[in-house]
């Protein structure tokens, strides 16, 4: 019996305790965690950098309003930009907040409603967030959607050049979609967005609520596509585990956001700006991002060699966001790796992935490629051929 909405389906094992990649549940039992509660713990679990600023803060202000200065905020803002092309930031509690704010700033900047985003993107819940999303089974039973949003193909230029006109306000995107199952964008793509966003003057937004603050082994993945956003859009990863978002946006957006125009109680807390500034300056520096790239292409490499397998696909991904395209349902091969000691996520229905935390050893690395090695061996011993 639980008095909770049955929103999701739990898994059965009772987490109880974390210390880095290691998740320990009730029973004692340890499991090494390549989902980091779906890139948030980036730095794994209990980093003694985040407790230690964490406790600092909490034994001296919770919580103020945001009428007055939060000295947390400006540190935390300035790292942020100080590391992306962005030049100002809103702090919010959530990632589909985050991708909210982006929406309201878009329309209330350039006069205009219409935004295109992808299809199979995920941007959120709320109803903005929602309608941004490009899959019928979030919107499901949840109608009317916001209006004025086109969902188009991902690495479709031209439906791109279609879908847009001079009353686009913007276009939202991933650059590699996590919940749609890994996809990256193409080059090409990332050119003709480019080119559209200049030739109408609409602005670019990227969702980077699961890409960003290392993950893919730079600060943030746009740099990756030669992408320059108006907007990038950040939860996730940002506070270790601790619930905060944040909008960064570009100088001529300052003039829409005026005193009054938006804000959110909670946004920017002292204890979650106490939590990020010790998150970033981990993870934005030189050292842990090449670490994240070189640990990466060490581990896509070795799950390349699992090509050979009929039931597998492809290997995709940038930095510790990897995906594992199966021929089949994944479910299955996620109940193996877990009864073997190894959490992953699946990323719609046939795709594996893999998002340890960015402070993962060579060892727990290696541990986990013969976990997923012995366990898609096997089921491709039993399946592979009827493929
Ligand atoms: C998880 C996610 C969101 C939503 O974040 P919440 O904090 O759950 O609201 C938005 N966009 C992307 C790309 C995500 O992965």
């Amino acid at each position: 019996m639980s008095a909770l909405f049955p929103t999701y389906a739990r898994w059965n094992i009772k987490p109880e305790t974390g210390i880095g990649s290691t998740l320990i549940d009730a029973s004692g039992k340890e499991y090494l965690d390549f989902i980091s509660g779906i890139a948030v713990c980036n730095l794994g679990h209990c980093h003694p950098k985040v407790i230690s600023a964490v406790q600092k803060q909490l034994e001296k202000l919770w919580h103020v309003s945001n009428l007055f200065e939060i000295e947390g905020q400006e540190k935390v803002a300035q790292l942020l930009v100080d590391h992306s092309v962005g030049d100002y930031v809103f702090f919010c509690n959530s990632g589909a907040e985050a991708n909210e704010a982006a929406i309201k700033l878009a329309r209330k900047s350039t006069g205009k409603h219409h935004i295109v985003s992808m299809k199979n993107s995920f941007h959120g819940r709320t109803l903005g967030s929602m309608a941004a999303t490009g899959q019928d089974k979030i919107h499901q039973g949840f109608g009317p959607l916001l209006t004025e949003f086109t969902y188009i193909e991902m690495n479709n230029a031209s439906s791109l050049k279609e879908a847009v006109t001079e009353d686009t306000a913007a276009i939202m995107v991933e650059v590699i979609q996590g919940e749609g199952g890994i996809r990256l964008m193409t080059e090409e793509f990332a050119s003709a967005l480019k080119a559209i966003c200049e030739q109408y003057g609409c602005l670019l937004i990227i969702d980077e609520v699961q890409t960003g603050i290392g993950r893919t082994g730079t600060a943030f993945a746009y740099e990756q596509f030669g992408l320059d956003p108006d907007m990038i859009t950040l939860a996730k990863g940002l506070g270790n585990g601790f619930p905060v978002g944040a909008l960064i946006g570009k100088e001529g957006l300052k003039e829409a956001f005026t005193p009054g125009s938006h804000g959110s109680t909670f946004g920017g807390n002292p204890l979650a700006m106490a939590a990020a500034e010790a998150v970033l300056n981990e993870v934005f520096t030189l050292p842990l991002l090449e670490s994240v790239q070189a640990k990466g292409k060490w581990f896509k490499a070795e799950l390349e060699s699992l090509n050979s397998l009929s039931l597998v696909e492809e290997v995709r991904g940038k930095g510790l966001m990897l995906g594992i395209a199966c021929e089949i349902e994944v479910a299955p091969i996620i109940e193996a790796c877990r009864e073997k000691g190894l959490l992953v996520l699946p990323a719609g229905p046939k795709v594996l992935r893999l998002l340890p935390p960015l402070i993962v050893t060579d060892k727990e690395l290696k541990k986990a490629t013969d976990i997923l090695t012995d366990v898609l061996t096997t089921i491709d011993a039993k399946q592979g051929v009827n493929l």
